[in-house]
């Protein structure tokens, strides 16, 4: 799936678990227009969420209550552990190598980390739904939205 298959597939599952909402008569309205006012200027309503417009919010509610988002610090720490050795003499000492990099540049160690994560994300392996603050693998978004297409055929 690319980018834009896994956004439209991610707001349709949102507007199949969420009901339109008229704010002003405060009443769903399933038809899509309010039955009180006759308004289609209706929010969407998530249960035990609240309402708002749009669906955005709701993808970003049903991502982080359904996948587990990547813990980049370990992402990249297992990297440089494939990549180099997972010990690194220094003098008599065997060390951690992810400690000693850490220990000797934190800054550049972060800087690193960050390049590597967006590298990631621009590979279409991690996506993000909040500008960069946390990430998610695709293949974990994907089978979500695999899990969930059944709801997208009735709702077809
Ligand atoms: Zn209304």
């Amino acid at each position: 799936m690319d980018l834009n298959e896994i956004n439209s597939k991610l707001e349709s599952i949102a507007y199949s678990k969420s009901m339109a909402f008229c704010y002003s008569c405060y009443k769903e309205a399933p038809t899509g227009t309010c039955k009180s006012c006759h308004s289609d200027d209706l929010m969407r309503l998530l249960p035990d969420s609240g309402c708002e417009y749009g669906v955005d919010w709701i993808v970003k509610e049903l991502i982080e209550e359904n996948l587990n988002f990547v813990d980049s610090e370990e992402v990249f720490e297992q990297m440089i552990e494939d990549c180099y050795e997972e010990t690194t003499q220094v003098g008599f000492m065997r060390l951690s190598t992810v400690q000693v990099m850490k220990d000797q540049d934190p800054i550049g160690w972060d800087i690193a980390k960050g390049e590597y994560i967006d590298g990631l994300a621009e590979d279409g392996q991690l996506i993000t739904f909040n500008n960069g603050s946390s990430y998610y693998w695709i293949h974990d978004v994907e089978l979500y939205i695999e899990e969930n297409l059944d709801i997208l055929e009735e709702a077809c």
